[in-house]
């Protein structure tokens, strides 16, 4: 089995195939950065980011009289590591006792998957994990959770049917109570409409304060970095309802849209630029990885 940088390589290859190609062979002129352009675009990175990484591409091509195309694919390495080092950011575990995180996003995105790994990596930290069965509008995802604590021995407070408002301000109660490490508040990806959806996340926000005033120490989103475009509408979404902290950027492997992380990191579209913590490579549970942006950017150019 692969590792799973080779494994982004060769998944975001798919994006990168389109752009590392083109530096094969040919010579360093208007041309290439036409081309460039085009396959950063296609890529999803958007044109903010694109514009911006292509001209500082330009001025170093410039200014350190580079000929050669595999010198210019490693400038343009460096401009993207760059550009997406603001987004590298990690999750602080220490910051509160229990730390409380709520995590959302729309079903399929990875949010199971996503939660599964993260208890594990933070049980692995030293900290003791509760989960709350937030989505209490599907059985099979309450009971899938349910489940997965009992195999894992995470201990997970759920509650059949009821307010899943409900259910995150008993998980904070007990969590504090019973002295955990870290609280995390699973919550339901689809509700009859989508202005319900994020007035429900709204409430279930508010009602983790009565619990505990300091609390959601981290509101998460977990995204299908394969959606492209679509990932940025989404961010701007549950970030104007809940104010996120972080990102979860899933199926970055086999994706030929991976420039949207270059996309978060300039704002397109009046996207915050949210910072990733963490992005997901498979579908297995040690396939979640810390975002690091210099990996990522030369991953991403093959
Ligand atoms: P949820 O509905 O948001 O809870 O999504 P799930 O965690 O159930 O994931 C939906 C599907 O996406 C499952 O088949 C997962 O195995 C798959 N998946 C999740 N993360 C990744 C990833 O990073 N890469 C790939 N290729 N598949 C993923």
């Amino acid at each position: 089995r692969k590792s799973w940088l080779a494994r982004l390589r060769s998944g975001l290859s798919r994006t990168g195939q389109n752009i590392s190609h083109l530096f094969v062979g040919v010579k360093v002129d208007e041309n290439l950065f036409e081309e460039l352009e085009t396959a950063l675009i296609m890529a999803d990175a958007g044109m903010e980011a694109t514009e911006s990484m292509l001209q500082a591409l330009r001025g170093r091509v410039r200014k350190e009289r580079i000929e050669d195309a595999g010198q210019v694919k490693a400038a343009l390495a460096d401009i993207l590591a760059a550009h997406l080092a603001p987004l590298q950011q990690r999750l602080d575990l220490g910051r509160a006792r229990p730390l409380t995180v709520m995590i959302a996003g729309v079903n399929g995105a990875g949010k199971t998957t996503s939660i599964g790994k993260l208890a594990h990596d933070f049980q692995r930290q030293g900290a003791s994990v509760l989960l709350a069965a937030g989505d209490t509008f599907r059985a099979a995802a309450r009971e899938q959770l349910v489940a997965w604590g009992q195999r894992n021995n995470v201990a997970v407070i759920a509650q059949d049917g009821g307010d899943p408002a409900a259910v995150a301000f008993d998980a904070v109660n007990a969590g504090r109570a019973r002295g955990m490490g870290v609280v995390m508040v699973d919550t339901a990806g689809r509700l009859p409409t989508q202005l319900h959806l994020m007035e429900e996340l709204k409430k279930i926000r508010r009602v983790i304060a009565k619990a505990d005033a300091e609390a959601p120490h981290e509101v998460l989103l977990v995204v299908d970095g394969n959606t492209g475009q679509n990932a940025l509408a989404q961010i701007k979404a549950f970030d104007e309802a809940l104010g996120l902290t972080g990102l979860v950027v899933t199926k970055l492997d086999g994706t030929a849209k991976g420039g949207i992380l270059a996309a978060v990191a300039a704002g397109s579209q009046g996207v915050r630029p949210v910072p990733v913590y963490w992005i997901g490579v498979g579908e297995g549970m040690e396939d979640l990885q810390p975002f690091d942006a210099r990996e990522f950017a030369q991953a991403l150019l093959g």
